[in-house]
């Protein structure tokens, strides 16, 4: 049958147009053999990912001599995801020797979904071309390094399977009641909170399913489903009933976020939530627990444990927040500029409190990009360098020595010594970036 061509969107059961990228993630709470199953699903994988790339490096040294003995490479080298699944597949079932090793078949495969050898075999064949783009300055962003052995100790379990049925055929993963999805080769999983909203979109024929991910983070197994669904009613998307000033948002220390406008008038303030400082401090505290227990005792293990299960709180609470905030701002601006991410600033920050803005930046972010698109914002990052906070939003004075902890300053300019609160005036700033970025072509004298 004809492939889709790539540039054409899915189309549902129903014949709707799927163009919108979406995930749904869900805390899973597993029984004893459920999350034995999930523990091998993902040794599985992270053993395939280590033996195709041990191969990897093996046929790249060999190439390496062929090329010093001034011949053409001979060995093979699997590097795309189809040669490395075909690799794979071959020696699992024995029909193929390890090019390392010398061993041939693997006497447990059927232990586990076929799958998640194939994904970690896409998984390994998109690693290698991001490195291989990447330096030759074919991709965007920083420089990706070579895929790494996934160390037992050190890699996040996780794995992923795929629904590969179109969407008018019978869906290998799917939702078989409110808290309960079907997952090849699992059975049912059950799963925290509702599904309701992406049945509903399934029933309809409004959402269609990929994959299923699945994560080993903070003390517990977390569910994504991720798939592409059907654009927004139009209503959803018009400017009717918006502010329709650009606006800028700065995320601050104190609070939560600040939204203002170009004019200089305030649009909203995110207080803190209540519940996720008091979960910060109560972090610190576990924290400072867990370094005065010894090494593998098992008040270490417990104080761990302890600081998992607050992290995951902090973690959740913060995403909650924020979720709240890029709703909002997404359905009631036109127009909005963030700051862009300092990454290394970020890694040099130790104050946990400027550190967890800057995580809740990133956070931020993240969800506006795509919250902005599906909702018709349009959304600006302002450039690594902008002082948006040191400006004087007023007189326009660049104000050099301004502290972090200056919660609110004086403009130094005599003419103009207004009093400007911190965020707010870098709010200001932010909503202004478009505008001196982009300057309004002159109007032509009739
Ligand atoms: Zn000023």
């Amino acid at each position: 049958m004809p492939r889709r061509p790539k540039t054409e969107p899915l189309r549902s059961a129903t014949g709707v147009e799927l163009t919108r990228e979406v995930a749904f993630r869900f805390a899973l709470d597993p029984g004893p053999e459920l999350e034995a199953q999930l523990w091998q699903h993902a040794g599985a994988a992270r053993y395939a990912w280590n033996k195709a790339l041990g191969w990897v490096k093996w046929g790249l040294t060999c190439r390496e001599w062929e090329r010093e003995l001034g011949a053409e490479p001979w060995t093979e080298l699997p590097w795309t995801r189809f040669s490395l699944i075909n690799a794979f597949n071959a020696w699992k079932h024995g029909k193929t020797a390890d090019p390392v090793d010398g061993s041939g078949g693997l006497p447990w495969k059927d232990e586990v979904c076929q799958d998640v050898f194939e994904c970690a075999m896409v998984d390994l064949g998109q690693a290698l071309a991001n490195w291989s783009e990447s330096r030759v300055g074919k991709r965007k962003g920083r420089r990706v390094g070579f895929p790494k052995h996934k160390a037992k100790k050190r890699a996040t379990p996780a794995f992923r399977l795929r629904n590969r049925a179109r969407p008018s055929d019978t869906q290998a993963i799917r939702i078989v009641d409110h808290d309960g999805i079907k997952v090849p080769g699992l059975g049912v999983v059950r799963h925290h909170g509702s599904n309701r909203q992406l049945r509903r979109m399934l029933d309809v024929g409004r959402a269609h399913l990929y994959s299923a991910s699945f994560r080993y983070e903070r003390c517990r197994w977390w569910l994504t489903l991720s798939g592409v669904a059907a654009a927004f009613h139009p209503a959803r998307t018009s400017r009717k009933g918006r502010h329709l000033r650009p606006a800028g948002i700065d995320v601050g220390v104190r609070t939560l976020a600040v939204c203002a406008d170009d004019t200089g008038a305030h649009v909203r303030i995110w207080e803190g939530v209540n519940a996720l400082e008091s979960a910060q401090r109560q972090l610190r505290r576990a924290n400072r627990c867990l370094a005065k227990t010894k090494p593998g005792s098992a008040s270490r293990r417990k104080a761990a444990q302890r600081v998992g299960r607050l992290h995951r709180r902090v973690s959740g609470l913060r995403r909650d927040a924020l979720h709240q905030l890029t709703h909002w701002v997404a359905t009631q601006l036109t127009e909005v500029t963030v700051e862009d991410l300092n990454v290394a600033g970020m890694l040099a920050n130790r104050r946990l409190a400027r550190r967890l803005a800057d995580v809740a930046l990133a956070e931020l972010r993240r969800q506006l990009t795509y919250k902005a698109r599906w909702y018709g914002c349009r959304l600006h990052e302002a450039d690594r360098w902008y002082p948006s906070s040191k400006i004087c939003s007023a007189c326009g004075h660049k104000h050099g020595d301004l502290d972090l902890s200056d919660v609110t300053w004086t403009c130094p300019n005599p003419a103009c010594r207004i009093v400007h609160d911190r965020d707010h005036n870098a709010a200001v700033n932010l909503a202004r970036w478009p505008r001196d970025q982009y300057p309004p072509p002159a109007r032509v004298a009739a």
